[in-house]
């Protein structure tokens, strides 16, 4: 179907295929400019259903529900890479789908993830696919270390492995295949820093980027953004340009998560895309003039970008499951320049995203002090950030 043609009017219903975190968030920031949602999850009570949005349960696949859905619906976004992009291209033949079928085909495949990356001139980490454990030994010879990734269904550090000599090579190969039938390799890249830069861009072309976040992971997963990164002026101006670079080689509309690897001769890789808003854009909603949600509703919606300016230097924590029952204890210590995000999931378990803090201040020095007092998150890390 043919894109949002004219600015999509309040009282308008946005359908979102998945209904986590990132779909409550695009509810909260949609409600507030006049739209209504609907949502498709299997999972009942679904985070965006408990913020108001009319839910369809079923799968994603289920083509009776994805025809509820377009049906109910002036334009329809995703909010996870997970989707069939079958699905989506079914969805696009009866309404509009931004960022489209294609990008998610793209982005759910590492190696062609990378290929398109390449064809744009994008440096990316040096890869290999891999369809035999005998061809990762010359690989690995060549790179040193690698990273063995499936080429598909991974997320959070799932589904990947590092490698360091030929015979760490067959238990993590054979554990990776029978997640996924396609690997790649790629050369492990020792960074300086991961950054990473959500950018926007709407059907007439107009293309935006939000301030370059620096992100530090632990087991593989988010757990504490520092924004803005700490970079020369000319980094941060290479990661913003990149990122415009491909979201113009996408044609992308909506917003994109673009992650980078910062080496130490201050050159930058870029090492995955996620279309659609990122966990590390999360401080956008308490430390810039639009969040990325916003955005995200503005570009679908065809209404003119928001100012993506950053009012104050902020640091974005994540709250996982190991995390929560502390800080319900402690919330009645938490400082005022906090900004707490909670998801409503009920099952709370170890690594599950349950919400996020942003910490806001005009002396980034002044974040690190109350985030220490409050003892929930690891000393080590919160120093490394500051
Ligand atoms: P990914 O699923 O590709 O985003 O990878 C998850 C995390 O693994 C990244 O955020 C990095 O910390 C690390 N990682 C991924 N690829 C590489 C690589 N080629 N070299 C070094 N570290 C990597």
């Amino acid at each position: 179907m043919s894109p949002v043609l004219e600015p999509l009017r309040p009282g308008t219903t946005i359908g979102l295929l998945g209904g986590g975190q990132l779909a409550q968030m695009l509810v909260l920031a949609g409600q507030a400019m006049g739209f209504r949602f609907v949502v498709l999850d299997p999972t009942p009570d679904c985070p965006a259903a408990l913020v108001g949005a009319e839910q369809i349960t079923a799968n994603y696949n289920d083509r009776e529900a994805l025809a509820k859905l377009a049906d109910s619906s002036a334009v329809v976004t995703y909010e996870f890479e997970n989707v069939a992009a079958a699905a989506v291209a079914w969805l696009e033949n009866r309404v509009a789908v931004p960022p489209g079928s294609e990008i998610l085909r793209i982005a759910q495949n590492r190696l062609l993830e990378k290929q398109f990356l390449e064809q744009l001139n994008i440096p990316v980490a040096p890869f290999q696919k891999i369809t035999s454990a005998e061809e990762i030994v010359p690989v690995l010879e060549t790179f040193g270390e690698l990273m063995l990734k499936t080429v598909s269904g991974g997320y959070d550090g799932r589904g990947q492995t590092h490698l360091v000599g030929k015979d760490q090579i067959p238990a993590p190969f054979s554990k990776l295949r029978q997640l996924n039938e396609e690997l790649v390799a790629e050369q492990f890249v020792s960074f300086e820093k991961e950054i990473s830069v959500i950018v926007a861009r709407n059907i007439h072309g107009e293309v935006c980027t939000f301030p370059v976040a620096e992100n530090l992971h632990q087991k593989n997963i988010l757990t504490i953004s520092r924004i803005p990164a700490s970079l020369d002026s000319r980094v941060t101006e290479q990661a913003n340009s990149l990122a415009k670079k491909i979201a113009e080689g996408l044609d992308l509309v909506g917003v994109l998560g673009v992650e980078m690897f910062v080496l130490a001769d201050r050159k930058l890789l870029v090492n995955e895309l996620a279309p659609r808003p990122h966990n590390s854009g999360h401080f956008t909603q308490d430390a810039c003039a639009t969040s990325q949600f916003e955005q995200h509703l503005r570009a679908i919606a065809n209404w003119p970008l928001g100012l993506t300016a950053l009012r104050q230097p902020a640091l974005m924590l994540n709250v996982l499951g190991e995390h929560l029952p502390l800080l319900l204890k402690k919330l009645k210590h938490l400082p005022p320049e906090a900004k707490l995000h909670l998801y409503g999931k009920q099952e709370c378990r170890p690594g599950r995203k349950m919400g996020h803090l942003n910490f806001t201040n005009d002396v980034p020095e002044l974040l690190l002090k109350p985030l220490l007092e409050l003892e929930i998150w690891d000393e080590d890390l919160l120093r490394k950030m500051l």
